[in-house]
């Protein structure tokens, strides 16, 4: 059966002012999943309406009742996980097993984790001598837009609306368009939890016309996007002359650095995770192997035999390790860098083309064999650019310096991951590497407390903890003279 979508604004479900839809895709089949609102600038003018109507009682209300919203969301999201875990993996591709056990928990966590800080709130005080005495407030900035990718659709759209929705201020939503199953299906869990009208919106459609409205609107002046590196730029170009406030999730072509002292029983495993969770669509995904010349001959027997091992299959199948790619467009990228590499002259040591003997149902879904790729400089195309796909490459390298110099050649800066065996080293080289997370002997572990964001093309500013509290507030200084 497919789904019709409606947008969630002020309160109510409802059509796009266009009246047309798009069409989702179920990307293990090709088939149509659901109909989605086409949006524009009308729906998002209406929706900022509505969150702007919503802000004065909203920012108003005691941390305590927003907190026991909030609580209630994530009451709502654990009480269906099952029913949700099934929708995105159907609207992804994911396995469900990753949906169940990363995707879902995340997202409830992300709604207790920011309505529990809003408890525990205090604030600076600055005695200036015997004369004066500052205090900060920080106070809700309005009306915030949250615009989120497909690869972790509720993960990543909860983490935003979370802190935004916990420190007063009310927000418009614009999720991906190749993924907004569950965000539609969040929005009757924001009904049924009592979250009063107007306090959350979700505008669904493309990002150049609902999502450029959203960026675009002079009464949303923050604006926190996970998404490309391109988009990215595009959306900072817009918001800049208004000077809103902006944090940037971008891209990432992280490494996964292997040094010859790293207990290998942990790090194969370890690697293999990092590079083909989610067919390698997450943006923290290891897809730059980077591995001392003296282990390489050892871990490229132990890996490939690994990765060969995966199972590709129907993603609602709890066995499954490798599910569909997003889209067909996103299956033809990721080809074209296969065949990239190859004119680059690279070695094919497993996978490199799509997979056989799926079962009938995901005959014309969009399926790729987890690929590892060995023999190309750092500086290939393929080395550099974002692939965001089930493929990674093998480089050796013959010491600690040139290991770092390796990681850091690379446009990119969002994170890394260190498999060694010596701490002093693990210390040194994560100092050293230029990226906004460092994982040692260990992959996707996340505190929510952390701060979290990229370098260079990765990122600007940071979410996570702290950080997204303060980033949703402003701070004003109040000077008593004594
Ligand atoms: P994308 O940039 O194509 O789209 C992301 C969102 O932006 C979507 O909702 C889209 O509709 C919207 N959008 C597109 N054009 C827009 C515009 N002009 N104005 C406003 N909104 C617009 O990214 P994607 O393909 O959905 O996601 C994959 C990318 O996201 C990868 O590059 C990945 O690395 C990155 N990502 C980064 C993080 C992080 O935390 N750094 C996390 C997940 C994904």
């Amino acid at each position: 059966m497919v789904i019709t979508l409606g947008n969630y604004i002020d309160g109510a479900l409802l059509p796009a002012a266009s009246g047309a839809y798009l069409e989702d895709l179920e990307p293990a089949t090709g088939r149509p999943l659901a109909r989605i609102p086409v949006s524009g600038a009308e729906d998002v003018t209406r929706a900022v309406a509505a969150a702007e109507r919503a802000f004065g009682d909203w920012s108003r209300t005691p941390a305590a009742e927003r907190s026991r919203l909030l609580l209630r969301i994530a009451e709502l999201i654990d009480a269906r996980a099952e029913e949700l875990a099934r929708e995105e993996s159907l609207d992804t591709g994911k396995p469900i097993t990753l949906a169940r056990t990363l995707d879902l928990p995340r997202a409830s966590a992300n709604f207790r984790f920011f309505a529990t800080a809003i408890l525990h709130e205090h604030s600076e005080a600055h005695v200036t001598d015997h004369a004066a005495l500052n205090y900060t407030l920080r106070r809700p900035r309005g009306v915030c837009g949250l615009i989120s990718p497909w690869n972790l659709p509720l993960y990543l759209l909860s983490w935003k609306i979370a802190p935004a929705l916990a420190t007063g201020n009310t927000a418009v939503a614009k999720p991906s368009e190749l993924a907004p199953l569950t965000a539609f299906r969040l929005a009757e869990l924001c009904r049924e939890a009592g979250l009063p009208k107007g306090v959350l919106n979700i505008v669904h459609g493309t990002g150049a016309a609902a999502g450029a409205a959203l960026v675009s609107h002079p009464a949303v002046r923050t604006i926190s996007f996970t998404g490309g590196t391109a988009t990215g730029a595009t959306i900072a170009g817009a918001a800049a002359p208004a000077f809103k406030k902006l944090t940037l999730e971008m891209g990432g072509k992280n490494p996964a650095i292997l040094f010859a002292d790293a207990d290998l029983e942990v790090a194969v495993p370890g690697i293999l995770r990092a590079a083909f969770t989610n067919q390698g669509q997450i943006c923290l995904c290891g897809s730059r192997i980077l591995i001392e010349a003296s282990a390489y001959a050892e871990f490229v027997r132990r890996f490939v035999p690994a990765v060969q091992q995966l199972r590709v299959g129907d993603p609602l199948d709890p066995g499954t390790d490798i599910g569909a790619v997003v889209s067909a467009t996103h299956r033809s990228k990721i080809e074209s860098y296969l065949e990239l590499a190859r004119t680059e002259g690279a070695t094919i040591l497993c996978g490199g083309g799509r997979p056989a003997g799926l079962p009938e149902r995901c005959r014309n879904g969009f399926f790729l064999e987890p690929t590892v790729i060995s023999g190309l400089s750092m500086s290939c195309r393929v080395n550099q650019e974002e692939i965001f796909g089930p493929v990674v490459t093998l480089t050796p390298f013959a010491d600690e310096a040139e290991a770092v110099a390796l990681a850091n050649q690379s446009p990119y800066g969002l994170a890394a991951s260190l498999w060694t065996g010596n701490l002093t080293r693990a210390h040194r080289v994560a100092d050293q590497v230029a990226c906004g997370t460092v994982w040692v002997n260990s992959w996707l572990l996340r505190d929510l407390r952390v701060p979290f964001g990229g370098m260079a093309q990765s990122g600007l500013g940071a979410e996570g903890g702290d950080e997204a509290l303060r980033f949703f507030t402003d701070a004003k200084n109040v000077c008593v003279k004594l």
